[in-house]
Order: structure tokens, then C-alpha cells, then sequence
């Protein structure tokens, strides 16, 4: 009897500590997203989960959360880029098969900063290499080479094939099937210098120390990098794919 007893106290009063604790976080939780999601709230929009992907905004641990939810939304991507000064004029989506086509579809001729070859590709690759644009290429060049970047150069995203590999192609679909990839092969910049990574990968120097900066850095803004350290298919271009998940060699 006693010991019956002694075991209904300890239930009820586990289940008192777990309500309290839920009580607390309903209003914890509550509270918090009012505050976040209040019009006038004193959260700046850069550090807000709610608030929409900015461009230019300093980049936060808030960020990536921001950016993966705008690349899922089509409306939403297009605005960002819009509002960042991104020349992407709106296309029908183009849909071959289930392997290939592009979502979202759009035809980029300029991004916020720096000039670009006109390129057909989906919403999502262009607002991830208009966030690595802005975050690492140009402060890269400031850094390391003393001028900005004028332009950046590309061989091309979508491409309806398969995965190509040293042993040949794969069974996979390439990312570049659905324009989830983009393969970048140099810049030029604003005084000039036309930078590959075929002649100015190796060796010492700011050359290399820039492009093997805005590699890193570009694995911050898309899911999957390939460079020319990772095989000799990849010796004159970065790859740079937004599905995926985090490789970056
Ligand atoms: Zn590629």
C-alpha cells in the first residue's frame, strides 16, 4: 500500500516537473516568436529567421536558414534577386523528362556587382552565386589583389547529361541536368587581370591565394564544390552545385 502510494507521488510529480517545463516553453517559445515575428520588432531583419534573405545583409548564423528557405520558394527567389540588382529575367520553366529541366528558369545577365555571360539557369543556383558574389569574391579580390571583380567567367549550367567521372560517364544524372550546378573557369578584374584557374591555380602569390580563397568560401553558399584539387576533370573549373550534400574538395 505504502509503496503504491510512494509510486503515485513520484508520477505525479514527474508529470507536474514535465508540464511546468512544457509551460515554460510554450511561453519561452511564444514569446520569442511574437518578438521575432512583431512588424516593429527590435530584432534586425539579418539576425531574424522570419524575415526574408537580403543580399547584401551582413551574414549571420540566421542566414543559411534564410537563404534554404527563399532557394525553395520561387516567388521569393526571384524578389531577393530583384531587390539585390541581379538582372534575371524570368523564363517558363523548362521541363524535358524526369531527369532533365529546369525549375524556376531564368536567364542571368548580371549579378549585383559584377558582370556575367548571359546564362539560363534556375533561380536557386543564381541567388547561391549571387550570395557567394557578394560575401567572398569581391572581398577576396579587395583583400588579396587590391581592385574588384568585373566579371566572373563560366562554361555553362544546365546541361542534360549524365555524372562524368575519371572511369567515364556514371549511371547518375549530372546536377547540371536540373541547372542545380553552375562550372566557373576564372574572373577578370576591374583593373584588368583575367585570372584562370588553369593559369593561376598553382604556385604562390595572390593570384592563387585569391582563387583558392573563393573556393572555400564558396563551399558557404552551395552544398557540393569540385575544383581542380579534387581530380583532373575538374583542373580548369569549379564546380559549384546547390543540391547535394556539404563536399567540398
Ligand atoms: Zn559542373
Amino acid at each position: 500500500m505504502t509503496q503504491n502510494n510512494g509510486r503515485r507521488r513520484f508520477l505525479y510529480l514527474a508529470a507536474f516537473f514535465v508540464f511546468r517545463i512544457l509551460v515554460v516553453v510554450i511561453v519561452l517559445g511564444g514569446g520569442g516568436w511574437v518578438l521575432l515575428a512583431h512588424p516593429k520588432t527590435p530584432v534586425p531583419s539579418h539576425w531574424n529567421p522570419l524575415r526574408d534573405l537580403k543580399v547584401s545583409a551582413p551574414v549571420t548564423p540566421v542566414t543559411r536558414y534564410q537563404l534554404n528557405r527563399t532557394v525553395a520558394d520561387e516567388t521569393q527567389c526571384r524578389a531577393t534577386l530583384a531587390e539585390a540588382g541581379v538582372h534575371f529575367e524570368a523564363m517558363e520553366g523548362l521541363v524535358v523528362d524526369q531527369s532533365c529541366g529546369i525549375a524556376a528558369r531564368g536567364l542571368l545577365t548580371r549579378l549585383a556587382t559584377s558582370h556575367i555571360e548571359a546564362i539560363e539557369t534556375s533561380c536557386a543556383t543564381t541567388l547561391r552565386l549571387a550570395m557567394w558574389e557578394h560575401h567572398v569574391v569581391q572581398p577576396a579580390a579587395h583583400e588579396l589583389l587590391g581592385t574588384g571583380i568585373a566579371r566572373l567567367r563560366h562554361v555553362g549550367s544546365y546541361n542534360c547529361r549524365r555524372m562524368r567521372t575519371l572511369q567515364g560517364e556514371n549511371n547518375g544524372w549530372s546536377s547540371h541536368a536540373r541547372a542545380d550546378s553552375i562550372d566557373i573557369i576564372g574572373v577578370v578584374t576591374t583593373d584588368g587581370r583575367v585570372l584562370t584557374l588553369l593559369n593561376n591555380w598553382q604556385g604562390t602569390g595572390p593570384e592563387p591565394a585569391f582563387l583558392r580563397k573563393i573556393w572555400r568560401g564558396a563551399c558557404d553558399w552551395f552544398r557540393v564544390v569540385l575544383g581542380p584539387d579534387f581530380n583532373r576533370l575538374h583542373a580548369d573549373h569549379f564546380h559549384l552545385q546547390g543540391s547535394g550534400w556539404g563536399y567540398c574538395r
